[in-house]
Parts: C-alpha cells; sequence; structure tokens
C-alpha cells in the first residue's frame, strides 16, 4: 500500500497511459480538478471546432445548409446515430440523435406502450432519475390509467443498489413494458442488461434502458441482448455541452411502427418535401424525431465523437476501471475512520464510471472541496459522486483529490459551510 500511497506512483500510472494524449484536446482550467464529468463533461477543442463549422455553414449557405457543406443538416441527425452506433453496439439505421432523454422516452413510450387486456403495467424501480419516473407517471394518465396501480417501482433492499432477480420476480404477465437505467445514477450500479432483456422476453415484456450515465464510459452490446429500445443524454460522459441533444435506439425489429408523436421529421428523407398530409414514415429508427433537429446544440458532438471513434470505448472503459480502483484503493487507506461509506459496487462487472460516497456532513463537504479547486458532484441527502473521466483526468488528480479529501475532514475544512445544497446540486 504504501509504495501505492505515493504521488510518484500516481505519475507512474500516468505514464503508462495511452489515453493521456486526450488531456490536452480538452479545455481545463487551471489548477482546477474537475471530476464532474458523469454530470456535465468538458469543453474539446474538437467539438468546439465542429461547432463553429456549422456556424460558418449558416454564414455561407443560409438556407442552402440543408443540403450543402461537409455536414449538410438535413442528414445530420442521422449521421451523429451512426457516430453513437459502436458505442452502444447497435446497427447505424438503430440510432438516431434526437431530442432530450426525456422526450425520447416519451416517444418511446408513445409508440411502444400499447396496454391490452391485463398487461397494462410498466415496470421501473425506486432508483431511477425522477425525470424518467415522472415521464412514466403521465404516459400512465394519457392511457386513463392510475399510476398508483399501473407503475411498479421495483424496491432497492440496500438503499443504493438493485438486484436482478428482484427485477425479473416483478416482471409478471401484467407488465407491458420495462423501463430501467443502464448504470443508476448515484451508486453507478451497471444492470446486467443482457440478463434482464432475456428475462423480459421469454415473459413477452418489452424491454428500454436509459443510458444517461453509461454512454461513453460503458461499453454495450444492444442488438446482441437484443434490447428493444434506449434513449440517453450527450451532455455527460459523451461531451456534447450544456443541452446538447439526445440519442435514442430502436431495434430494427420494431421498424415499421408508426410513432406515437409524429412529426415532419419522422419522414421518410426522400418524401419528406413532398408536403403531403399522409406521413410516409422513415423505415429506420430516424422514424422517432418530430420537429427541426436542433442543429446548434448538435454540432459539438461530431467533433466529441470522433474521440470516441479514436480512442474505442474498450480502452476507454479499460482506464476507467483503472482509475476508479486506484481511487477505492486511496479512499480504503487514507479515509478511513472519517465517517464516510462507500456506496459504488467495487466488483469490476457491477462499477460504472464513478465513485459514490455517502457522509453526513456530504453537503458542506462538496464546498469545501469546490473551496479547494475540486469540483465534485453532490446528490441530497447525503452523496458525493467522484468521476475520475478517462478522456481527461489523470491519475494524479484522483491521488489530489483523496489528498485533498483528507486534508478536509483531518482540518474539518467543511465546518465552515452550511450543511445545505445549492439550487443546482
Ligand atoms: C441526466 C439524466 C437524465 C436527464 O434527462 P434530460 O431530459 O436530459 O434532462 C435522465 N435520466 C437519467 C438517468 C439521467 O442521469
Amino acid at each position: 500500500m504504501t509504495e501505492k500511497s505515493s504521488l510518484e506512483y500516481a505519475q507512474q500510472l500516468d505514464r503508462e497511459d495511452d489515453l493521456k494524449q486526450y488531456r490536452d484536446e480538452f479545455y481545463i482550467q487551471p489548477e482546477t480538478i474537475y471530476f464532474d464529468g458523469n454530470s456535465l463533461g468538458l469543453l474539446s477543442k474538437r467539438a468546439e471546432e465542429s461547432l463553429l463549422s456549422m456556424l460558418e455553414s449558416w454564414k455561407q449557405f443560409g438556407i442552402d445548409g440543408w443540403l450543402k457543406g461537409d455536414n449538410p443538416w438535413f442528414y445530420f441527425s442521422e449521421k451523429l446515430g451512426e457516430k453513437c452506433a459502436p458505442l452502444i453496439g447497435a446497427d447505424q439505421k438503430e440510432v438516431i440523435v434526437t431530442g432530450s432523454t426525456t422526450v425520447n422516452l416519451h416517444q418511446i413510450l408513445s409508440t411502444f406502450f400499447k396496454p391490452e387486456g391485463k398487461r397494462t403495467k410498466i415496470l421501473a424501480d425506486e432508483l431511477n432519475f425522477p425525470t424518467d419516473i415522472y415521464a412514466i407517471k403521465s404516459q400512465l394518465r394519457v392511457h386513463g390509467l392510475d399510476p398508483e396501480e399501473h407503475l411498479i417501482q421495483v424496491k432497492s433492499r440496500d438503499g443504493q443498489t438493485l438486484d436482478e432477480n428482484d427485477i425479473i420476480d416483478a416482471m409478471t404477465d401484467e407488465v407491458a413494458i420495462i423501463v430501467l437505467a443502464g448504470v443508476l445514477y448515484r451508486s453507478g450500479q451497471i444492470l446486467d442488461m443482457e440478463r434482464l432483456t432475456k428475462a423480459a422476453h421469454e415473459r413477452g415484456i418489452l424491454i428500454a434502458f436509459d443510458l444517461c450515465h453509461s454512454i461513453g464510459s460503458v461499453p454495450h452490446s444492444l442488438s446482441d441482448w437484443d434490447v428493444d429500445f434506449a434513449f440517453w443524454c450527450t451532455y455527460k460522459h459523451l461531451n456534447g455541452g450544456p443541452g446538447s441533444v439526445a440519442g435514442m435506439y430502436v431495434n430494427k425489429k420494431h421498424f415499421g411502427t408508426s410513432p406515437g408523436l409524429a412529426g415532419w421529421f419522422s419522414s421518410d428523407k426522400n418524401k419528406q418535401f413532398d408536403m403531403e398530409h399522409e406521413l410516409s414514415a422513415a423505415p429506420d429508427a430516424g422514424v422517432m424525431q418530430m420537429g427541426t433537429p436542433h442543429l446548434l446544440s448538435a454540432a459539438p458532438l461530431l467533433g466529441s465523437l470522433s474521440m470516441f471513434e479514436e480512442a474505442g470505448i474498450e480502452k476507454i472503459r479499460e482506464k476507467s476501471l483503472k482509475m476508479t480502483d486506484y481511487m477505492m484503493t486511496l479512499i480504503d487507506a487514507e479515509l478511513n475512520g472519517f465517517g464516510f461509506t462507500m456506496a459504488n459496487p467495487r466488483d469490476e462487472e457491477k462499477r460504472g464510471g464513478h465513485i459514490f460516497l455517502e457522509h453526513e456532513e456530504a453537503a458542506r463537504i462538496c464546498k469545501a472541496l469546490k473551496e479547494n479547486n475540486v469540483i465534485p458532484d453532490f446528490r441530497t441527502p447525503n452523496g458525493i459522486r467522484l468521476a475520475p473521466v478517462a478522456l481527461y483526468n489523470t491519475f494524479e488528480e484522483v491521488w489530489q483529490v483523496v489528498k485533498i479529501l483528507k486534508k478536509i475532514m483531518q482540518n474539518e475544512e467543511y465546518k465552515k459551510f452550511e450543511n445545505k445544497r445549492d439550487v443546482v446540486a
């Protein structure tokens, strides 16, 4: 342990890191350690360039930008979908970049949740991000179904993680569709998506995964696993920028279903400008689009995704695991006795891209971290998320963060702050 506790050891890991050249491609504030890439990824020079190039095409072409230039706007959402496909293990036609996470879940449920006879329920869990639950409840109400009765939320045994057996036990013949996260936003637990999909299909149930915390951090094989649907945001691990356009996957076996929420961008691209009042639907995942794409909020993704394409998600995952493993080793050794509980799974198969610490004083410990130029992420009531990101963080920063945390605890630096969260935290 003594060897691993040294700064030299961290620096050695950085020298051996074959993704280290990417850090220079990001805008990193001097003297600041950014460990919040799982909430909002940092701006890269490539993302900035692709945004500027989108503005340039507007400048040069005006309306003709829809079909002219290196990246004609009319096909941009499809192009970005193709670039996301390797990150989730899907065919290019199964992926489209559109909407927001919340809107895409609404679209999936509007299109594929068809309560019939006994099968009227939606299965979710009690740990998912609130927006998913709000969307599900409102979709039930649209169908005239009472969420109290028709939304089933699988309970967590420990308040942090879900047991796949409990989820499978809840897959009754009353369930029409399942919505779960691929990686839980608090504990970072990875659910066994393959096993859950298989169990759902054996029971005649459709399954959708929210990949907000897994895309860009963890590899997926959605086609091989035969997952029905997935949706995700692109501003976390994909570094697309605040409010960047989200993504959606539809298994090709579901192609041909009319979108629940249709619009003219649901059209077959060759027919869209015929301006008919009868929709000629796109033959692929593109059908899930509604209106004109938010091109300025999609543009940074082109540059950002090129880094993922180059580095490869397997390599990114490998480094991410190495960083979180190193961080856990240091936390065990240095922060023992200060009242922290490590609430993320330790096992590699189950561990996502961030470390989740719980502490009674979490809110003000986060404020003290910020005062020390470390950017963490507070999750009410008592959670601290720390995400060392493979493309731009270093092992030395991991070492520094643990050292700073220890100093904050030893000197009780957190006590000068109120133990309350800010409006956004
Ligand atoms: C970040 C996140 C969202 C955010 O949804 P938006 O529509 O982008 O605001 C939804 N679900 C999960 C699991 C998330 O982590």
